[in-house]
């Protein structure tokens, strides 16, 4: 027997699927190691639960933004793994998580190093030099003025030197070139010996010249395609189904939602279903987007509101309250559906809404 049916929308993350994607990866860089990113709650998908099946892939180093998504990540992984914090946080901030903290600039590093000479004990650090995207790290005379006077980093014990490219998704822009350069000029003249972090997904696939000693993927792992008008390398790791509330037949002439956009020209089923802008699934997706169900393509039409969005079902399979359609899938994935919003892979994955019941699956 079944329960009732369920009202909420289903989205289904494959563990395992992210796991095959950080090894294909590992893989591809024999000749250094390879970080998860798993900031903003592992990009919507929970972070408790792709730490740990990363780290049990063979994960050993973490990336997060946020001061507390590390602290909540030491509790999910336990004392082993690295968790850096990209956005930096006080000396001391991070109490008994021994998170490894981001320099973004020099007053971070006067910061951290003092604390240390405090302690009488080595702070351990990332050192972060901008190299053009011209948002986080040290700057230009930031950079002199640390390879000038290296007494600067005392009390640091600096685990990588790090860099962040502007431009990976874009193989033929020039700033990768140029950023490479940069870095490599710049960490020519800072203390020998400390290993190099420079690329995130799209940058692994630049080529030589951007592996390092530690590679950042982060979208990849997801199923975000980093090698942007190229076939997608990567296992898709995502999918979501909303629950249809009801099914209408309309009249030639009747219109569908706010603003009445769209209107019937013969007689049509409509299927109602609980998923809107509330959940992330973007209103720039009105009248530009499609649904799959069993098997068949049913097109989004009206607007999206907050919690519903309706489809087109005239020319499906039929279709009854309870059954569900695919809203993000094999036919449909977080990258298509980007397109048709007008924006980027990352930002519907991050807009996933949490009225979603999320399911975890490990095979
Ligand atoms: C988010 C982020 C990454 C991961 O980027 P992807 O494009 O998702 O692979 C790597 N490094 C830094 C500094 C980041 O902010």
């Amino acid at each position: 027997m079944r329960g009732p049916t369920p009202i909420e929308a289903l989205l289904t993350i494959d563990l395992a699927a992210v796991a095959a994607n950080w090894r294909l990866l590992r893989d591809m860089h024999p000749g250094g190691a390879v970080a998860g990113v798993v900031k903003a709650d592992a990009y919507s998908l929970g972070a408790a639960r792709v730490g740990p099946a990363l780290r049990d892939a063979g994960c050993r180093h973490f990336f997060v933004a946020h001061l507390a998504e590390g602290v909540a990540l030491r509790e999910a992984l336990g004392p082993e793994p690295t968790i850096a914090v990209l956005n930096g946080f006080a000396p001391g901030a991070d109490e008994d998580a021994a998170l490894l903290p981001v320099l973004n600039g020099l007053p971070d590093v006067g910061a951290h190093a003092a604390a240390a000479r405090r302690r009488g004990r080595a702070a351990p650090a990332i050192l972060h030099l901008d190299t053009g995207i011209s948002r986080l790290g040290l700057d230009a005379r930031e950079q002199e003025a640390v390879a000038a006077d290296p007494s600067r980093l005392g009390g640091l014990d600096l685990r990588w030197l790090m860099t962040h490219l502007a431009c990976a998704d874009e193989p033929g822009h020039p700033l990768n070139a140029a950023q490479a350069e940069r870095f490599a000029a710049i960490c020519a003249r800072l203390p020998a010996g400390i290993p190099r972090s420079v690329a995130n997904s799209s940058g692994m696939f630049l080529g030589p010249a951007f592996a390092s000693d530690l590679a950042r993927p982060g979208c990849a792992l997801y199923g975000i395609n980093p090698t942007p008008g190229r076939p997608n390398p990567m296992r898709q790791v995502v999918r979501l189904d909303a629950p249809v509330l009801q099914v209408r037949e309309i009249a030639p002439g009747d219109t569908v939602g706010y603003g009445a956009t769209w209107t019937a020209t013969r007689p049509s089923r409509v299927a109602t279903v609980a998923a809107g802008y509330a959940d992330g699934y973007l209103r720039a997706l009105s009248g530009r987007a499609f649904g799959v169900f069993a098997g068949q393509s049913v097109p989004l039409i009206g607007r999206v509101s907050m919690d519903l969005i309706a489809f087109d079902v005239t020319d499906a399979p039929p279709i009854a309250p309870g059954a569900a359609i695919c809203l993000i899938g094999p036919e449909n994935t977080p990258d298509d559906v980007a397109a048709r919003a007008g924006t980027i892979g990352y930002e519907i994955l991050t807009s996933l809404g949490n009225r979603y019941r999320r399911e975890h699956r490990t095979t």
